[in-house]
C-alpha cells in the first residue's frame, strides 16, 4: 500500500491538484519570488489586465511594463473571470504565479515564461489547452480573444471585453463549453 500524496489526502480534483502542485513548488523553493497584488480600485489596475510581470520591452529594448521589475497581479480582473468555464480565475492566478516564479527564481525571460510554463500551468488548472501563439497579441483594443482546444478536435474562442484593461463591467463571452 502506498502513502497518499498531499493532493490525494486533500481530496482534490485533478485541476485543483495542479494548482496545489504549482503553488507548493513555488513556496517550498528556498529562493523567493515576490508579487504585488492589487484590486480594481488601485490606480494601477487600468494599466494591467491580469498581470504584468515587469519585463515587457518595446522593439528598442525600452521598458513598456506598467510596473518595471515588479510582478503585479490584478486580482480585481482575475476574480471577474469566475471559477467555472473554460478560462477561470484560479488558472489565470496559477499562470501569473508560475510566470513570476520562472522569471524571478529560474532566470527565464518574460516571453519564454509566459508562453512556456505559465500557459502550461494555466492549461493544467483549466483542463483545456489554450492555443497561444508567440508574437501574436491576444488583445486588440479593449478585446481579448483566447482560443482553446476543448477536446475532440473542437476549438472554442472565449472573448473578454475590457474597459481600460479593467473589468468595470464584467463581460466574458462564450466561456462555457458549447
Ligand atoms: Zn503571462
Amino acid at each position: 500500500m502506498s502513502a497518499l500524496t498531499d493532493d490525494q489526502a486533500l481530496n482534490m480534483t485533478p485541476e485543483q491538484a495542479e494548482m496545489y502542485k504549482s503553488l507548493s513548488t513555488i513556496i517550498s523553493d528556498p529562493n523567493t519570488a515576490s508579487f504585488h497584488l492589487i484590486d480594481e480600485k488601485n490606480s494601477l489596475s487600468k494599466d494591467i489586465l491580469f498581470g504584468d510581470n515587469g519585463t515587457a520591452v518595446d522593439s528598442h529594448g525600452n521598458s513598456v511594463s506598467a510596473t518595471p521589475g515588479v510582478h503585479t497581479i490584478d486580482m480585481g480582473d482575475i476574480k471577474n473571470l469566475g471559477t467555472t468555464g473554460i478560462e477561470t480565475a484560479q488558472a489565470m492566478l496559477g499562470h501569473e504565479f508560475e510566470e513570476g516564479y520562472q522569471i524571478q527564481v529560474k532566470g527565464m525571460g518574460g516571453d519564454d515564461a509566459h508562453y512556456g510554463p505559465a500557459i502550461t500551468t494555466e492549461n493544467k488548472i483549466n483542463g483545456y489547452n489554450r492555443l497561444a501563439t508567440r508574437g501574436r497579441a491576444d488583445m486588440a483594443g479593449n478585446t481579448v480573444v483566447l482560443s482553446f482546444d476543448i477536446g475532440s478536435g473542437k476549438v472554442q474562442t472565449v472573448t473578454i471585453n475590457t474597459t481600460n484593461n479593467n473589468f468595470q463591467s464584467i463581460n466574458v463571452d462564450n466561456n462555457q463549453v458549447q
